[in-house]
């Protein structure tokens, strides 16, 4: 904390739309936040920018190119910002003792080493970036309670359910291993909502043809590109039910997921005495990123509140596990443990990075995902960073070598 009582943060994947959502949140409370630290992959011209703009202490850039362009950009102009490269970069900026929190925002197992690393250091965790917990799992939950990390969940539905759990479970802050107190708070189910994303009532025939021009185009969210890719073949809430699983140590079919169109009401939790707790709000992803960077207070995000009279109407339905595979694959690979959900992430990566290269078909991307599960040796051993990352090297090989025999 800074001697005036800013939060230091450190934003990882600041370029992105997490990352700029979190920076005009910040934007409106200079008196509470710090941009200690801004990181983007190979975009110099936005980095540039937002360090003209944020003027933060460090910025990191992917690759060594990059950032030698950055910082003699930065030199001209005169700011002071010391740039850096690579994981030693992001993982400096994040352990740097001045840092009270990190927004993982980066999107994919990219963003696996820093995420954990901010465990590790005992920040607090504005976790965005679902793929490093569907791959380290336990290993990163043990590592932010061992830690003392505060770890805040920012995916909106996540968000929703820490908002809809009792001050109990959430007091010590990581909604983390809390088995006995559930029971007693009397926690039944958890309701994951999604939103069916663009292709929601897609035959068959015409999911086979969708382009990547259509899948980026969510109906309600303005995201990343691979996470508008993973909303459209509901992977995404299939990464988010591993999320919850972890997060929330709730056992796998005690998590429903519900399609609900209108994307207002972002998750439920089911009481014992018959209650449902939601939280609703304007699908925009400020709000989320408010509460968990001013927990347990509340502050002002640039969202209005919702006006129930403008929706007036709220539909809920099943999904539909042959047309979407890929949840199917996600509950399928939970089930299986071990190295299952690491296998399937990678080969996710990796089909997703095709289709948007316009290499394979929207369908292609679950058929590869589970020719990946069945053709790589599940590993039952999952204890380690090294571990994993060779699980998602194995399995990003199998999936592309899947691929060249597609064409
Ligand atoms: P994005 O593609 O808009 O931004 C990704 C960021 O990561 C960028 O700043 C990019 O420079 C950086 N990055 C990409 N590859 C990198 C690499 N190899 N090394 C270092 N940095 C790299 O993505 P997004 O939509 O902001 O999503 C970020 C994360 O948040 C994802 O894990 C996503 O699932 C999660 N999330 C996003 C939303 C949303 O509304 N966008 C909602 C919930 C969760
Ligand atoms: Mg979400």
């Amino acid at each position: 904390m800074t001697q005036s009582g800013e939060l230091r943060i450190t934003l990882l994947g600041a370029t992105g739309s997490i990352g700029s959502s979190t920076l005009d949140v910040i934007s409106r409370h200079p008196d509470r936040y710090q941009v200690h630290a801004l990181t983007a992959n190979t975009n110099v011209d936005v980095l540039f920018a937002l360090c003209e703009k944020w003027s933060p202490r460090y910025a990191v850039m992917n690759d060594e190119t990059s950032a030698s362009d950055l910082a003699q950009r930065l030199k001209r102009k005169n700011i002071q910002t010391t740039v850096l490269s690579g994981e030693s970069g992001l993982l400096q900026v994040v352990e740097d003792e001045a840092v009270d929190c990190v927004v993982a925002a980066i999107v994919g197992a990219a963003g696996l080493l820093p995420t954990l690393a901010a465990a590790k250091a005992g920040k607090r965790v504005l976790l965005a970036n679902k793929e490093t917990l569907v791959m380290t799992g336990k290993l990163f939950i043990d590592t932010a309670r061992e830690n003392n990390a505060v770890l805040m969940p920012v995916d909106s539905e996540h968000n929703a359910i820490f908002q809809c759990l009792p001050d109990c479970l959430t007091e010590y802050h990581s909604s983390v291993k809390m088995t006995n107190r559930q029971v007693k708070s009397g926690i039944e189910r958890i309701l994951l909502t999604a939103s069916g994303g663009p292709f929601r009532d897609f035959s068959a025939d015409q999911l086979h043809d969708v382009t990547p021009e259509q899948a980026v185009n969510h109906p309600n969210w303005d995201m990343g590109k691979k996470i508008s890719v993973d909303s459209a073949t509901l992977m995404n809430k299939g990464l988010e039910l591993i999320e919850a699983y972890w997060l929330f140590d709730m056992d796998i079919a005690n998590i429903d997921v519900v399609i609900h169109p209108q994307s207002v009401m972002h998750s439920m939790v089911t009481y014992s005495d018959g209650s449902v707790l939601a939280q609703l709000g304007n699908p925009d992803m400020r709000t989320p990123i408010a509460h968990a960077l001013a927990w347990p207070e509340r502050i002002e995000s640039g969202v209005e509140p919702l006006n129930i009279f403008d929706v007036a109407k709220l539909e809920f339905e099943q999904p539909d596990l042959d047309r979407f595979p890929c949840l199917r694959l996600c509950y399928e690979a939970i089930k299986r443990g071990g190295s299952a959900t690491i296998v399937l992430n990678a080969a996710n990566e990796v089909a997703v990075a095709a289709f948007l290269d316009d290499k394979i078909g929207f369908t292609d991307i679950a058929n590869l995902i589970e020719q990946t599960l069945n053709l790589a040796i599940i590993t039952e051993d999952v204890s380690s960073v090294e571990l994993i990352l060779e699980a998602d090297a194995l399995a990003r090989m199998i999936t592309k070598k899947c691929i060249a025999e597609i064409h």
